[in-house]
């Protein structure tokens, strides 16, 4: 088959070939051939009027009929335009069904341009956000939930974790922000309902603190009359002593336990407090060196405190107390006789450090990462040997959580552990009093 253009351009020679024949058989080639140009140039105008009234019509049905090559690119633009139509069907229809299911989800999705700006969002975010259309079409969310930890979390830019806040429609919604960004800085925005999951929480830790709380009376009975008893009976009666010594060991003990998680419940259960006071580090260790020497005198521990006097340490003193208690009292339950620890409190440009490092048993990397579990132990034995309660770590973590800080371990089996209290620059407050000793060095 001859190509349509070559075809077309056949014809055209053909008629202007019979054009000057004519015109010399008239004598005026010259007009002839103006006149036949004219024509063919009348001739692809129309055509071209009529294919652009053709391509701005909705619709593309029918095919106007021509001839020669504006057949054909009528034919072939007929095809691609029906292509098209098809392939836009087919979108329309993914499109349709995608919105029809995240409409049925109970969790609202909402998404943003580059800009923060709505763009589209489900029935769900109605229920939650109370978003409506077309009103907020285009508006910032921001300017609806205005809540200024929500403006930090999108400025941050950091959305490995999710947002909790209540909802800004109903202040006793708890809701979950998740956010993920996709094409160019667009962010797609899942919020769950997590009401029913904070109340469960709530009460479970609740449980545990009302649980630990009711045992502290009973426990403080039992100790007293166990104490009692071995002063009346104890010195006749071996056997009977050394029951009642250990009874008083396993009552000891669930006392601890009873402390570590009242400890651990005001911890989970109470906001961050906001009313954070200039603590003196140095009296503070002083009291956690003087506990952790007293602790195993039999061991011939080594110990040195050493403390950079010259800030204040802005945060909740009992909460700390506890904390550097927990990781100096560890240093010396795990460190065989003869052995060295050293509790160190030290600040530079970075913030303030508390570390107490010691040359005990250590711990493998392994169980690093899960340390800070409640009720992790390395070594259940030994961790019950030395009256461990298992929620030691987990107390320090929260309370440097609680300060804005974070806890680091490094440990080498059989050569010992270096456990690491980080506190930010902005807690640290430099002392009023120009002292000239800047260091002060304890041994015991
Ligand atoms: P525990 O009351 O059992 O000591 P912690 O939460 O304080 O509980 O510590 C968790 C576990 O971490 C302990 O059981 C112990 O195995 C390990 N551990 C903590 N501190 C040290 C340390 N200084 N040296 C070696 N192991 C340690």
């Amino acid at each position: 088959m001859q190509h349509p253009v070559k075809s077309q351009f056949k014809h055209q020679l053909a008629l202007l070939g019979l054009a000057s024949m004519l015109g010399w058989a008239l004598g005026a080639i010259a007009w002839s051939l103006v006149l036949a140009l004219a024509g063919m140039l009348l001739w692809h105008s129309w055509q071209l009027h009529r294919l652009r009234v053709w391509l701005r019509k909705s619709d593309h049905r029918t095919v106007p009929e021509s001839r020669g090559v504006w057949g054909d690119l009528f034919d072939d633009l007929h095809r691609l335009l029906n292509r098209h139509r098809k392939a836009e069907d087919k979108l329309r229809q993914v499109i349709g069904r995608v919105q029809k299911s995240t409409s049925a989800l109970q969790d609202a999705v909402v998404m943003l341009d580059s800009s923060g700006d709505l763009e589209w969002w489900n029935r769900s975010a109605r229920r939650l956000l109370g978003l409506r259309r077309p009103d907020d079409v285009g508006e910032p969310l921001t300017n609806l939930i205005r809540d200024p930890r929500f403006l930090r979390y999108l400025e941050r830019r950091e959305f490995a974790e999710p947002l909790e806040l209540p909802s800004p429609i109903n202040k006793r919604l708890q809701l979950q922000f998740t956010v993920t960004e996709f094409g160019q800085s667009d962010r797609l925005m899942i919020i769950r309902d997590v009401t029913r999951l904070k109340q469960l929480e709530r009460m479970r830790r609740d449980f545990v603190g009302n649980a630990s709380h009711e045992l502290r009376t009973p426990l403080t009975v039992i100790r007293g009359y166990l104490e009692t008893l071995q002063d009346q009976f104890g010195g006749q009666q071996p056997r009977l002593l050394r029951a009642l010594q250990q009874m008083e060991g396993q009552a000891k003990r669930m006392g601890n336990l009873v402390t570590d998680m009242l400890m651990l419940s005001r911890l989970e259960t109470t906001d961050r407090p906001m009313d954070e006071l200039p603590i003196d580090i140095g009296r503070l260790l002083r009291e956690v060196f003087e506990d952790a020497s007293a602790l195993a005198p039999d061991k011939e521990l080594q110990l040195q405190l050493e403390i950079d006097e010259r800030y204040l340490l802005l945060g909740q003193e009992r909460e700390l107390l506890s904390a550097f208690t927990n990781l100096a009292t560890n240093a010396v339950k795990y460190t065989p006789s003869k052995g060295r620890v050293n509790i160190r409190w030290q600040v530079d440009a970075l913030g303030g450090q508390y570390e107490v490092c010691d040359t005990g048993v250590g711990i493998e990397a392994h169980h690093l990462e899960r340390l800070a579990e409640r009720f992790y132990r390395v070594d259940n034995g030994r961790s019950s040997a030395q009256g461990g309660t298992g929620l030691g770590l987990a107390i320090v973590k929260h309370v440097m959580i609680r300060h804005g800080g974070m806890l680091e371990v490094d440990s080498n089996p059989g050569k010992g552990s270096c456990f690491r209290c980080h506190f930010p620059a902005k807690l640290m407050q430099l002392k009023r009093t120009d002292s000239t000793e800047s260091a002060l060095l304890i041994e015991s």
